[in-house]
C-alpha cells in the first residue's frame, strides 16, 4: 500500500465534505488534506478509508470518523507551541493530525495490540510524538503535566478529574461525555480553580475504560 494521487483526490473530495458540514479551520483541513488515513485502516477495510465514517480496528476499538476528527480538533484550537495530550491513541489517526498541528503531542492507548500497532505506523510513516503510552488514560500524565490541550476520544460517563487537574490555566479539553451517546464537552481553565464548559452536538464514542489493562 502505498500513497497515489488517487489517494490526494480522495482527501480534497473529503476535505470539501467536512467543510460542507461545517468544519472552519484552516489549519485543521489543510491538516487532514495531507494525513494519508488509508495507513491508519483496518487492512480489510483500506477502500474506505476516505468515506466519512468510522470503521472497527483492533481489540473491538474504532477509527473516529474524519468529521469527528475533525470537529474535535477545530475544538481543540491547537497551536504550534501548545503541549498536547491525546487519551486513546486508537489507529493513530488523530495522533497524526495533532502531530500537524504542534510538534509537543503525548499520547496514551490501554490497547497494547494497538498500542503495538501504532509504534511500528508511526516509526514507518515518520511520526514522532513526543511521548506514546501504553497505559490508562484516566490517570492522565502527571510527570509531563500541565498540558495546554488535551484530547479525550473515547466516551466517559464524567470528565475524569486528573485530565482536569493537568490542564494549564487558559488551556482547553476536549472530549465526549455521556453513556450511551456523549455531548462533545469543552472545558476551558480559566484559573487555578475554575472552569468554563460548553457543550456541543451528540456523538458516539466506545467507551473510555478505567484502571482496565
Ligand atoms: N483517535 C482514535 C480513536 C480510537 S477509539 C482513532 O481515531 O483511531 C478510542 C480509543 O481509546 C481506543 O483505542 C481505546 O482502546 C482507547 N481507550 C479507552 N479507554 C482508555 C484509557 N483509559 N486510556 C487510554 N486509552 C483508552
Amino acid at each position: 500500500m502505498k500513497e497515489s494521487t488517487k489517494h490526494q483526490g480522495l482527501r480534497r473530495h473529503l476535505i470539501e465534505t467536512l467543510k460542507a458540514k461545517g468544519i472552519q479551520s484552516e489549519a485543521v483541513l489543510s491538516v487532514m488534506l495531507d494525513v494519508p488515513r488509508h495507513f491508519f485502516m483496518d487492512p480489510s477495510l483500506v477502500g474506505y478509508a476516505y468515506e466519512d465514517n468510522a470503521y472497527p480496528i483492533s481489540a473491538d476499538q474504532t477509527i473516529s470518523q474524519p468529521y469527528t476528527v475533525a470537529f474535535q480538533s477545530e475544538l481543540l484550537d491547537v497551536s504550534s507551541a501548545n503541549k498536547v495530550l491525546e487519551i486513546g491513541t486508537g489507529s493513530g489517526y488523530q495522533t497524526a493530525v495533532l502531530l500537524g498541528l504542534s510538534p509537543q503531542v503525548y499520547t496514551i492507548e490501554r490497547q497494547q495490540v494497538l498500542f503495538k500497532q501504532t509504534q511500528r505506523l508511526f516509526l514507518q510513516l515518520g511520526y514522532r510524538p513526543k511521548k506514546h503510552i501504553f497505559g490508562d488514560g484516566y490517570k492522565g500524565l502527571p510527570d509531563a503535566a500541565p498540558f495546554d490541550r488535551i484530547i479525550v476520544t473515547a466516551g466517559a460517563p464524567e470528565v475524569p478529574k486528573p485530565l482536569l487537574n493537568q490542564l494549564a490555566i487558559g488551556g482547553k479539553l476536549v472530549i465526549p461525555i455521556g453513556e450511551k451517546e456523549q455531548i462533545m464537552t469543552r472545558f476551558i481553565r480559566t484559573s487555578k480553580s475554575s472552569f468554563d464548559k460548553e457543550e456541543f452536538g451528540l456523538f458516539r464514542f466506545v467507551p473510555l475504560l478505567e484502571n482496565k489493562n
